[in-house]
């Protein structure tokens, strides 16, 4: 069984990215009757947006990613937190064994210092964190114990070795990332372990959390790639067995550009609020990186609890990943459909829609007429939230005044209109609108059935294109849509 987690830094809202990096690591431990962890990675007090923890818990609970283990799910008092901000004395205990064995080491460098270090360097090599001289590496105990004693502020570096070790990364292979190493310049890269506010930084934290936690194998975007060796090497230090690491290809737009956390396109917040379906957003972001096998039929329309027996990692991709917005409305239509297949579907939507702040109050005093609505005509539908304006004749007699009304319908021979609606509504035997339409044309010696379908339906909806008209009849009811096609008519 596999241990995986997703470490997100409440520096931002979900979006598409990250959404990813979770659904895979909980299709893992899932597919293997493991483990999922959600740990917050939040020790950069600096970078904390406000709202994005919530906005992190919110969304996978709406997608019912649901962690075993979380900050927000009620654990029992003596178990452990899965918050970094929560969990100092772990890391200070294991930061006090790296400054014992000698793998690290007290920086009492000022940040004017570190700075100019940086300037006098730059030229030299790409700016990195390549940069430090290892000043502080040669201090002596007294010199230490009196910057300490004087209250200086110190953070923990660790000494970087002269190779860092390969990542054997089980999607992108052997990867040998060494640094630019500016040994003319005794320049080194000596990351920050512990910062001066004694918490850890994201490397350190993350890997003493990974090993605790014991997690198996790492699933995250490519851009944490190059902290890998670091990680790797502080795995070697500490002497514990490093977890597999998977590194998932970038999502990018179709030109090129990368995704931007920034921008609210990808926000999985923002794609709620428009009406994507949490089956949809799953769906979607599961085929980038993964190549999901088709159904028999040739589609891939899957739920998250169907995508779990199918995980491989073996079928994990690499490569840049376009994003293709289209597919994300092709899936959305598909998942809409699918639940609109059965009764527990249809609960689902209607629910989202009563309760949804761009529903009208008159529409949500009845979630039954809501059900009656989705289960006749709801396949008309792309997204549910256009379900207000496009079943507002569900509530509300369509307005004949309205010039367009009057216009269409008296282009359309009224007399004989009236008389074939009368007719069609009181046909019991007329099973679908082919045939409507071929009893109306003999009976009336009429020409064109689409002059029939558009004029009945713009009579008793309002709009020329939308559901089957036996479909609105069972909507509206006989009775109102005789009243419908007499008021039209006036
Ligand atoms: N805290 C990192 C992030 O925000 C986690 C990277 C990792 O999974 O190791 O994505």
């Amino acid at each position: 069984p596999a241990v995986t987690r997703f470490a997100p830094s409440p520096t931002g809202f979900l979006h598409l990215g990250s959404l990813r990096t979770a659904l895979y690591n909980y299709l893992l431990a899932k597919n293997t009757n493991g483990k999922f962890i959600l740990r917050l990675e939040d020790t950069d007090q600096t970078r904390l947006v406000p709202g994005a923890e919530q906005n992190i818990y919110e969304c996978l609970d709406w997608l019912e990613i649901n962690p075993d283990y979380s900050p927000h799910i009620k654990q029992s008092e003596s178990s452990i937190s899965y918050k970094q901000s929560e969990r100092r004395d772990i890391y200070d205990e294991y930061s006090k064994k790296i400054l014992e064995s000698g793998h690290g080491y007290k920086c009492f460098c000022t940040k004017d210092r570190l700075e100019s270090l940086l300037q006098s360097s730059m030229k030299m090599i790409p700016r990195s964190s390549v940069s430090y001289d290892r000043h502080c590496l040669h201090l002596s105990k007294e010199e230490i114990s009196q910057k300490e004693e004087n209250g200086e502020k110190y953070v923990v570096r660790l000494k970087s070795p002269d190779k860092y070790p390969i990542i054997k990364d089980e999607i992108l292979g052997e990867i040998n990332h060494q640094l630019t190493y500016n040994l003319a310049e005794r320049r080194y890269d000596d990351p920050v372990l512990v910062k001066s506010d004694g918490l850890p930084t994201y490397h350190f934290a993350n890997v003493v959390d990974d090993h605790l936690m014991n997690v198996t194998h790492v699933i995250r975007g490519e851009e944490w790639v190059t902290s890998t060796m670091r990680h790797l090497y502080l795995y070697e230090v500490m002497g514990w067995e490093a977890p597999k690491y998977l590194h998932l290809p970038l999502l990018g737009t179709t030109e090129g550009t990368k995704l931007s956390k920034r921008k609210n396109d990808s926000s999985i917040w923002a794609m709620k609020k428009q009406g994507y379906l949490p089956e949809a957003l799953i769906n979607y972001v599961a085929a980038y990186g993964w190549s999901i096998p088709k159904r028999e039929d040739g589609t891939s329309i899957y739920t998250l609890e169907e995508l779990v027996p199918l995980f491989n990692v073996n079928k994990l991709t690499k490569g840049f990943v376009k994003v293709i917005p289209e597919l994300l409305e092709h899936m959305n239509k598909q998942h809409l459909l699918r639940l609109l297949k059965n009764e527990s579907g249809i609960l689902k939507l209607a629910n989202m829609i009563i309760n949804d702040d761009d529903t009208p109050q008159y529409m949500k005093t009845d979630i039954t007429k809501i059900q009656h609505i989705l289960r006749h005509v709801g396949s008309t539908m792309d997204n549910w939230k256009e379900f207000p304006q496009r079943y507002s004749y569900c509530y509300l007699e369509p307005n004949y005044e309205n010039e367009d009304c009057k216009k269409f319908l008296s282009s359309n021979s009224r007399d004989s209109v009236l008389k074939i609606m009368e007719y069609t509504i009181n046909h019991e035997d007329l099973i679908n609108d082919k045939k409507i339409v071929k009893t109306i044309q003999k009976d009336f010696d009429m020409k064109s059935p689409k002059m029939i379908y558009e004029t009945l339906r713009y009579s008793l909806t309002g709009f020329r294109i939308g559901s089957s008209i036996l479909d609105i009849i069972t909507v509206l009811g006989k009775d109102e849509c005789l009243k419908r096609i007499k008021a039209s008519m006036k």
